[in-house]
């Protein structure tokens, strides 16, 4: 396949473009993340040149997607797409890069799975728009310099500690995207269903944000399961009855836990006595990636409350005990 893809991944279903925030007058949350973007942007656009390379690092479905796409269309320019997977071969990235426009915002996601050929090419071309591109094998081989147009890269990562020292340097700026309030939530939901043509009660988009796990792209896919029930079981219009009739049977949890994050806190509780106990051993446990378990899980549960992270692993919290329904131990500290 091509390292290039133009469109979206479609992973959501064909409605996310539709729900994509356009401008970042339309971006529920972050506030601080919008403010200091507004002013990078601002900065260079006032300059006329264009803005320094941006990592976005923070959980799966907050909306680092949308935010690239935002800086691109803020700036007036095209916006290439790509994602650190793809780029196996530094050729692949060298062909992307020598085809960049000046001004154009190049976006890799997952940038912290870029194998490192590829990496260090993009330190220099991030440094000094310019590419090494090698050409030949063994004694023979040659190295012939290629100009880049100047571009503004942005990164997202779910794991900015899984990157390396001089590419997170080569970032001038680097924004946190944090799960958002059930506010937040709430807001986004009420623009979602606007879009979709949903009537919705202020109670019921209430009662969807609370159990959305702090992610947008969850409180998404939760509205349109909710409006499948509404038409097939109701006249359409999402109640708070109706929303959680809903959400009991597609069994979304009251706090928004998913099925890993029950299975991790189980697997804590019940096979580890509530830790502390290591990421990659609750991984096993649970039969997931260890890193799915850091970058996906961990960051939400921490968040609830259920988690705690100490020096010698993780526990479980008194909170975790007592959704299982069990009493937590006398001696738990935390
Ligand atoms: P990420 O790249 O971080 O995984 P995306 O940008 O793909 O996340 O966002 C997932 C979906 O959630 C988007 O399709 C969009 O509909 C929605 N979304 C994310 N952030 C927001 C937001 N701040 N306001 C409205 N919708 C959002």
């Amino acid at each position: 396949p091509s390292p290039v893809t133009a469109e979206v991944r479609p992973d959501d279903g064909d409605l996310d473009a539709s729900l994509r925030p356009k401008c970042l007058d339309d971006f529920i949350g972050q506030p601080r993340v919008r403010e200091q973007l507004h002013l990078v942007l601002q900065g260079a656009t006032q300059r006329g040149g264009t803005p320094d390379h941006i990592l976005l690092s923070g959980p799966p479905g907050l909306g680092k997607t949308s935010m690239a796409m935002i800086i691109a269309a803020e700036l007036g320019s095209a916006l290439r797409l790509t994602s650190g997977p793809a780029l196996e071969r530094a050729g692949d990235l060298a062909a992307m890069l020598s085809n960049l426009v000046e001004g154009d915002v190049l976006f890799i996601d997952e940038i912290h799975r870029i194998a490192r050929p590829a990496e260090e090419m993009l330190y220099l071309a991030m440094e000094d728009f310019r590419v090494d591109v090698v050409v030949g094998k063994g004694p023979g081989a040659t190295s012939i310099p290629l100009d880049v147009a100047p571009f503004t890269l942005v990164g997202a990562t779910t794991r900015s500690g899984a990157l390396t020292g001089p590419l997170r340097d080569r970032f001038g700026f680097t924004a946190h995207m944090d799960f958002y309030d059930p506010q937040e939530l709430q807001r986004i939901l009420t623009r979602s269903a606007g879009i979709l043509g949903v009537r919705i009660d202020a109670d019921a988009a209430a009662e969807i944000a609370g159990r959305s796990r702090g992610t947008p792209r969850i409180a998404n896919r939760l509205l349109r399961r909710v409006r499948d029930y509404a038409e097939v079981r109701a006249d359409g219009r999402v109640t708070l009855a109706v929303a959680r009739a809903a959400l009991d049977v597609y069994d979304v949890d009251e706090l928004g836990l998913d099925r890993l994050d029950r299975a991790v806190l189980g697997a804590l509780v019940r096979s580890f006595g509530g830790g502390p106990v290591g990421v990659s051993t609750l991984a096993v446990a649970v039969g997931e990636e260890p890193a799915t378990v850091e970058e996906v899980c961990e960051p939400y549960l921490v968040r609830a409350g259920m988690i705690a992270r100490t020096p010698r692993g993780r526990v479980a919290t008194a909170a975790a005990w007592e959704r299982l329904g069990l009493v937590p131990p006398p001696d738990l500290a935390v």
